[in-house]
């Protein structure tokens, strides 16, 4: 097998793994080779359908679009989670490169401007902690010998040791630990030999600690690495009560930028393939619901959960909360904080920011000052007073 053959073998299922902002475009990988049904070959590939086999357009947290790869060292996993195609004893061709291998395959790829940054995972041999040193060989390489500046985000395995967390925290923008599951439990039912606290949520904390008792100058860039985590929403029938209450727990204690949510999906020869697929638009809540938990002030007990504990699926959580209690009670747009406008439906950080600044110049008295900020009012007239008049009796004129 050549490198390139390699890396597409690798890649695929790597759509299971969500990271950065995919934007679409590149993110559906068209060859598949952990037995799943693929008609071509990689020789049969177009230039375009190989790129499309293991990159994928994502944004970065600075807000930069990026061609990021997005693969594993290794498809050789000795662990056995019930969810994951590459588990151990599951039957398909199996690849692994070596760091160096790897290190070189991506600096032609970069060169030739497919790939711009990286997103580095691995099935675990021989430990975690053996794992982990491949992938963080793997970045020297790339950055002390070959010179690499792009994105890198690295993936912490299960079993790492803390000097490892902080050599990858040298060397990455961004380092991650999968959860899968939101708590011991639940994750006995997705991944047996994983270990909650002192496998998954124990390497999260280091990195705060490293973080808080290094200064920033120390690591990759001089800044310190941002941190992420992945659910498999729906894998261990959790709620999404137990997801939320989990991430906002990362958020607040860790400084978690973000939880990525993975609506689960059964694949075939594994232990939950005959569980049912969980609707996608799940993960599209728990995402609304984790940036009103962490952009705009709202707390667990805001979240308009149904009596299951999970969010409705067909109801923005934000505008599901402003029908319950802003619809006979709006804010005046004059005379509210930031954190009450950030309340409105419709109405984001920079919305809130241009309306305060707005405000002290003038009175806002109808909802075209609202629209030139970029304000969509549909959404936000039936929430609000501008100068004490109800917006909505204004919505005609739009
Ligand atoms: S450890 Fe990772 S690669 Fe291995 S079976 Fe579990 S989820 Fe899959």
């Amino acid at each position: 097998m050549n490198a390139l053959d390699t890396l597409i073998e690798l890649s695929s299922q790597m759509e299971l793994e969500h990271a950065e902002e995919s934007r679409g475009g590149f993110d559906t990988p068209s060859a598949n080779a952990s037995g799943y049904s693929t008609t071509n070959k990689p020789a049969c590939f177009t230039p375009k359908e190989k790129r499309a086999a293991f990159t994928h357009a994502a944004q970065l947290p600075n807000g930069k679009q990026v061609v990021l790869l997005k693969t594993l060292l290794s498809s050789a996993c000795e662990r056995d989670c019930y969810y994951c195609p590459f588990r151990a004893g599951r039957d398909f061709r199996r690849a692994t490169f070596k760091p160096q291998e790897f290190a070189e395959l991506f600096m032609k790829m970069n060169k030739a401007k497919m790939a711009e940054g990286i997103f580095l995972s691995s099935g675990i041999a021989a430990g975690g902690a053996n794992t982990q040193n491949k992938i963080i060989d793997t970045a020297e390489i790339l950055r002390k010998k070959m010179g690499f500046r792009g994105y890198m985000h690295l993936k912490i395995m299960p079993g790492a040791e803390k000097g490892q967390v902080e050599r990858m925290m040298q060397l990455a923008d961004r380092v991650s630990v999968n959860l899968e599951a939101p708590n011991t439990e639940r994750l006995a039912k997705l991944a047996p030999h994983k270990i909650f606290i002192e496998e998954l949520l124990r390497p999260l904390k280091w990195v705060e600690e490293i973080r808080r008792s290094q200064p920033a100058y120390k690591f990759w860039n001089g800044k310190y690495p941002s941190t992420v985590t992945q659910f498999v929403a729906g894998g261990s029938d959790e709620s999404d009560l137990e997801l939320l209450t989990t991430t906002n727990w990362l958020m607040k204690n860790v400084r978690l930028t973000r939880a990525y949510f993975s609506a689960f999906f059964p694949i075939r020869d594994t232990p939950l393939e005959n569980k049912a697929a969980v609707d996608p638009l799940r993960e599209h809540r728990l995402y609304q619901a984790s940036f009103l938990l962490r952009d705009y002030g709202f707390d667990l007990e805001d979240m308009p959960f149904t009596q299951n504990e999970n969010l409705p699926l067909h109801a923005d959580p934000k505008m599901a909360w402003a029908q319950m209690n802003l619809k006979e009670k709006p804010i005046e747009i004059n005379k509210a904080e930031r954190r009450d406008l950030l309340r409105i439906p419709g109405i984001g950080p920079k919305h809130a920011d241009a309306i305060l600044q707005a405000r002290r110049a003038t009175k806002l008295r109808d909802l075209t000052a609202l629209r030139k900020m970029g304000i969509i009012v549909a959404r936000v007239s039936p929430f609000v007073l501008l100068d004490g008049r109800r917006a909505e009796s204004q919505l005609a004129m739009f």
